[in-house]
C-alpha cells in the first residue's frame, strides 16, 4: 500500500466525549468514525485490523472442525417465540416491522436460527456432530453504549453453534472450542484468562469466558495464581448481565449502625420499606440463615420522607409502584442480589438517576450493622455499577490450593453448553442408531471481534498512540523514505524496498506523501505500526537503513541486506 493512495486521517486531539484509551486511539488514529450511539463507521485503517482478527478467528475455526455460512441479520419473530425469547429479551433486542407488520429481530445472536437450519437439515445421527458458525454484525440496543467498539449497538461478532448427538460429545465440541479460543487469543498477542462464567440471558449449564486483561475491564476476576482456578467474580452467584465497573478491590467496613435504623424499624413503602434515619433506600432483602439481609443505597443529602412520598428534590417526581420499579429505577433487578455475609458477590446497580445524586453511599445491613466502603464509582456518567463482595485478595481459593487475586478483564470470547435448552422448544431431534428421536445437545461460542481492537489497545498503548500486535496491526512495516518527493536516491531506494518487501507477502505501507519527519513519525506511532524503517540520504550513502519497533525507544542503522531479518 502506498499512502498517498490510501487514507489516512489522524487527528492532534480525541474528541471530548471519548472516555477509555482506546477509544481515544482508534478516533485519533483515523480507525473509526462516530455515525450515532454506539454506531460507527470502520474506517480503512480501522477495517484492515478487523479483517485480520477475522481471519485468524476463521483460520482457526475452520481448524477446529467449525464450518462458515452465514445467517441473515433479520431474523422472523416467530423463531424467536419459539423459544419464549422475543419476551425474554426486553429492550437490548432491536425489533423492526414489514410492510405487511411483521415483526423481526435485528439479531443479536443466532441460537434460534441455526437450530431452526439445523432441525431441517439435520436427520440423522450420522450426519452429528456439526458445527457451524458465521461472522455477522449483531444489533443490541446497549442500555448504555460506550468506549467506541468496546460496547457498541452495532458490532460485529463471530458466533460458532455446535450440534452433538449426547452431553459427551456436547463435552468435546465444546473443549474443541475452548482451546481454538486459547490458539486465537495467543495468536492475537494478547493476555488474556479463560474464566469460569455466568450463563446469563443465553441459558443452559457450564460456560466460560476469555478476557483480555486489562485495568479498564468492566469484569473482575478471582483466580488463583499456584492452581488454575479462575472465576468471573459474577459466575459465583446468578447475576444478571449487567456492566460492572468499580476501582481495585476494598474492603467493606463494617460499622454499627445508627440507633433508630435496626431492620424492625424500617416502615414499608408500598412493599419496600426504607430504613427512617440513615435515609437509605433498601435495593433487597435476603433471607439467610434465617436473618433478614438489608442492602442498601445510603444517601446523605435527602430526607427520608421526601422520598416517601414519592418525591426526590433534584429528580422530579416519581412515585414506586412496586418493588421491581424501585429495582427499574437503580438499573437492577430483584432477586439477584446475594446476602452480604457469605462468601457471594454482591453487586448494586445504579442507573443516571441515581449516580447524579451527591454525597451517595452504598453498604448493606445485618442486623445491627451496615457496612460502607463499597467499590463506588462516581465519575462514571451511568450506569454506575457497585460491586460489594466479600472475596477479597488473600481468600482462601475453592479449590484449596491456594490464595486468590483479582484482576480486572475486558470480555472478548464466551463458550456456552447449552444441552438442549434451544433443541427442546424448537424440537430439534435426529433418528439415533435405533431409529429413535433425539434430541440434540448444543454448544454456542462467541468472540467480540470488534471489541478486540479496543481490548488489544486498552492492553498496549503508549503516550504515542497504540501498539498493535503484529499479528494485528493495519500495517506490519511502514516505510519512512526522509524526502520521498524531493531526492530520487532515497525515493529509488524506498520503492525497491517497498517492491521487494510486496513481493515477499509483507503487509507493508510506503509513506510517500511527502510528509515532513516529524508528522510522519507521529502519525506512524499513534497508529501504531509494529515495524518502521526511514530511508534516509545519510544513511544511504552508507548503505544503510534504520530501523525502529514501536516499543524501542532509539533507532537501530542497519545494512540494506540484513532489514528482512527485523521485520519478522
Ligand atoms: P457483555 O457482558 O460485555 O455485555 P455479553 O456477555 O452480553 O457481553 P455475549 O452474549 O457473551 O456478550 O456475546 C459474545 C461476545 O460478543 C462477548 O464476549 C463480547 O466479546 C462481544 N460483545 C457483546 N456485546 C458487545 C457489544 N455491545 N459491543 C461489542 N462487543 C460485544
Ligand atoms: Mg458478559
Ligand atoms: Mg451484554
Ligand atoms: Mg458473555
Amino acid at each position: 500500500m502506498r499512502a498517498s493512495r490510501f487514507f489516512i486521517s489522524t487527528l492532534k486531539e480525541a474528541p471530548s466525549d471519548a472516555e477509555i484509551i482506546s477509544h481515544k486511539l482508534m478516533l485519533r488514529a483515523g480507525m473509526i468514525k462516530r455515525l450515532g450511539s454506539g454506531i460507527y463507521n470502520y474506517m480503512p485503517m480501522g477495517l484492515r485490523v478487523i479483517r485480520k482478527v477475522e481471519a485468524i478467528v476463521r483460520e482457526e475455526m475452520n481448524r477446529a472442525g467449525a464450518v462458515e455460512l452465514l445467517m441473515p441479520l433479520v431474523q422472523p419473530a416467530e423463531l424467536w417465540q419459539e423459544t419464549g425469547r422475543w419476551d425474554k429479551m426486553g429492550p437490548e433486542m432491536m425489533r423492526v416491522k414489514d410492510r405487511h407488520g411483521r415483526d423481526y429481530a435485528i439479531q443479536p445472536t443466532s441460537e434460534e436460527v441455526v437450530t431452526d437450519l439445523v432441525r431441517t437439515e439435520i436427520k440423522s445421527y450420522r450426519q452429528l456432530p456439526v458445527n457451524f458458525y458465521h461472522i455477522q454484525t449483531k444489533f443490541r440496543d446497549e442500555r448504555r453504549p460506550r468506549f467506541g467498539l468496546m460496547r457498541g449497538r452495532e458490532f460485529t461478532m463471530k458466533d460458532a453453534y455446535s450440534f452433538d448427538r449426547n452431553v459427551e460429545g456436547m463435552q468435546q465440541s465444546y473443549r474443541i472450542m475452548y482451546d481454538a479460543y486459547v490458539r486465537i487469543f495467543n495468536r492475537f498477542g494478547l493476555q488474556f484468562r479463560a474464566v469460569a462464567a455466568d450463563n446469563g440471558a443465553i441459558g443452559g449449564s457450564g460456560s466460560h469466558e476469555f478476557h483480555v486483561i486489562a485495568d479498564t475491564g468492566e469484569d473482575a476476576l478471582v483466580y488463583c495464581p499456584s492452581s488454575d482456578y479462575a472465576a468471573n467474580i459474577e459466575a459465583a452467584d446468578a447475576l444478571p448481565l449487567i456492566s460492572m465497573r468499580a476501582p481495585a478491590a476494598q474492603p467493606l467496613v463494617k460499622t454499627p449502625t445508627p440507633e433508630k435504623s435496626k431492620c424492625e424499624d424500617v416502615a414499608a413503602l408500598l412493599g419496600l420499606p426504607l430504613t427512617r434515619t440513615v435515609k437509605s433506600i433498601v435495593l433487597a432483602v435476603e433471607k439467610n440463615e434465617g436473618k433478614e439481609i438489608w442492602l442498601l443505597l445510603l444517601r446523605g443529602d435527602h430526607e427520608l420522607n421526601e422520598v416517601k412520598a414519592g418525591k426526590v428534590p433534584g429528580l422530579g417526581e416519581y412515585r414506586f409502584a412496586s418493588e421491581s420499579e424501585i429495582f427499574e429505577w437503580f438499573g437492577t433487578k430483584p432477586g439477584y442480589l446475594g446476602p452480604i455475609n457469605t462468601k457471594k458477590p454482591v453487586k448494586i446497580v445504579a442507573d443516571r438517576t441515581v449516580a447524579n445524586m451527591s454525597d451517595f453511599v452504598c453498604g448493606a445491613n445485618e442486623e445491627d450493622f451496615h457496612y460502607t466502603g463499597a467499590n463506588w464509582v462516581r465519575d462514571m456518567p451511568e450506569p454506575v455499577v457497585a460491586d460489594i463482595r466479600n472475596v477479597v485478595e488473600g481468600d482462601a481459593s475453592p479449590d484449596g490450593k491456594g490464595t486468590l487475586a483479582i484482576q480486572r478483564g475486558i470480555e472478548v470470547g464466551h463458550v456456552f453448553q447449552l444441552g438442549d435448552r434451544y433443541s427442546r422448544d424448537m424440537k430439534a431431534t435426529y433418528l439415533d442408531e435405533g431409529g429413535k428421536p433425539q434430541l440434540m445437545q448444543m454448544g454456542c461460542y462467541g468472540i467480540g471481534i470488534t471489541r478486540i481492537l479496543g481490548a488489544a489497545i486498552e492492553q498496549n498503548f503508549d503516550d504515542k498512540g497504540i501498539i498493535w500486535p503484529a499479528s494485528i496491526a493495519p500495517f506490519e512495516v511502514v516505510l519512512c523514505p526522509m524526502g520521498y518527493d524531493r531526492n530520487e536516491a532515497v525515493k529509488a531506494e524506498a520503492d525497491k524496498l517497498y517492491d521487494g518487501l510486496v513481493a515477499n507477502g509483507v503487509d507493508v505501507i510506503l509513506d510517500d506523501r511527502g510528509e515532513r519527519p516529524g508528522a510522519m513519525f507521529a502519525d506512524w506511532e499513534l497508529i501504531g505500526v509494529p515495524h518502521r524503517i526511514v530511508i534516509g540520504d545519510r544513511g544511504l550513502k552508507e548503505g544503510a537503513l534504520e530501523y525502529q519497533g514501536r516499543r524501542e525507544t532509539s533507532p537501530t542503522p542497519v545494512p540494506i541486506s540484513q532489514i528482512g531479518e527485523f521485520i519478522r
